[in-house]
């Protein structure tokens, strides 16, 4: 009878006649000798390519095993033709230490939905083909650097849907290796080691010349650098010091999107243009018309704010929509004068939408330049 053992598409492949009609890894309580089997297997005393080669799918299986002991890989006896399948570790769970350290993964890795409690190290592991962390668990709050001079050689590094983000640093990969780090998170102490990881996924997307994706992580890169920069509550006389950085950083991150997002500074343009559009209205404007090309007739407008609550809404509309018009004609710094501003409010008015007209437009081209260069 097969092993009953099934979550999502895994299957357990292992055969068993015992009356919990799970295999030995699967069933739930086990009696003193199995626990010594295991034990024996996980110490390198017994052979494990009896219990965890699957000749089915031709994978290592340690699939939705639980370990309730410290496991470490390299002790465990693997004959060498069973280390060039791919290992798969879903829904396996981790409750002791785990170690890989110095293992030589010759084909795939697979880490889905695996649970890790305590210690996981992978120091000195080199990945010879690809290595995927999917929606894995790293709920050991020790922010060690589990991948320290881990290599890999791949086409893919994988790390994705994970909420305990961990640190990378001291990662090695071959010069092909692309590095996916996707929908990861950091708890608020781990922001530093957050903004390295997109850090090093950015450097390593530039190696291989993947620049689309390099964008993503230094946008990424410049959040978490941003969420970093808060007062130090220690340092009273100091305390101010962290505004200024901060408001460049908010400045960035709202308007250009850290240099990444174009689309942001039209949306701004588009808001600052009514903005001013509207105070235009306040301070008053005049509507030259030219009729045969001479000037013979004009009209001024000026609202204030009490006027508003008793107005003709389509004549309003109407004037907004002049102003909006004079608004974008300065903001480009075109200023065909079809339409002027009638004082002093209005004319300081127009020299800070100018400014700010060009400042923003040679934003807008910069950006766009730069994502479309690559
Ligand atoms: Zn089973």
């Amino acid at each position: 009878m097969k092993c009953k053992w099934e979550i999502g598409d895994c299957k357990c492949y292992r055969y068993t006649d015992d009356v919990s009609q799970y295999c030995l890894f699967h069933r739930k309580s086990k009696s003193e000798k199995e626990k010594k089997i295991i034990t024996n297997i996980l110490n390198g005393y017994i052979e494990a390519n009896e219990y965890l080669w699957n000749k089915e799918d031709n994978i290592y299986d340690f699939r939705g095993i639980i370990f309730d002991q410290d496991v470490s890989l390299g002790r465990i006896e693997i004959n060498n033709l069973n280390k060039k399948v791919p290992f798969d570790f879903s829904y396996s769970v981790f409750n002791k230490n785990i170690y890989f350290d110095d293992y030589r993964f010759y084909s795939n890795v697979l880490f889905v939905n695996t649970k890790f409690y305590q210690d996981v190290s992978f120091e000195n592991c080199v990945f010879i083909r690809s290595c995927i962390f999917d929606k894995s668990e790293f709920l050991s709050s020790k922010s060690k650097s589990i991948f320290y001079m881990c290599k890999f050689l791949g086409q893919e590094f994988v790390f994705k849907n994970i909420s305990n983000g961990v640190k990378f640093d001291g990662i090695r990969f071959s010069s092909n290796t692309k590095f996916i780090l996707q929908n990861v998170e950091y708890s608020k102490e781990r922001y530093i080691d957050a903004r390295n990881a997109y850090r090093i996924a950015k450097n390593q997307s530039n190696i291989i010349g993947d620049y689309e994706e390099s964008g993503k992580y230094y946008y990424e890169e410049r959040v978490y650098n941003g969420k970093m920069i808060l007062p130090r509550t220690n340092d009273k006389d100091k305390k101010h010091k962290y505004i200024v950085p901060k408001i460049m950083d908010l400045v960035s991150k709202y308007i250009v999107g850290y240099g990444e997002k174009p689309q942001n500074v039209l949306f701004f343009s588009f808001i600052l243009i009514s903005i001013f559009a509207y105070l235009y209205m306040m301070a008053g404007l005049r509507f030259n018309i030219n009729v045969d090309c001479t000037m013979n007739y004009h009209r001024t407008i000026k609202y204030s704010f009490l006027e508003l609550l008793s107005l003709d809404v389509k004549e309003f509309m109407s004037d907004y929509f002049q102003a909006w018009y004079f608004s974008i004609v300065t903001f480009t710094t075109v200023g065909y004068g079809d339409i002027i501003p009638i004082n002093y409010h209005g004319k300081v008015l127009a020299s800070i939408e100018m400014f700010l007209g060009v400042t923003v437009i040679a934003t807008w081209t910069s950006t766009v330049v730069r994502k479309m260069s690559r």
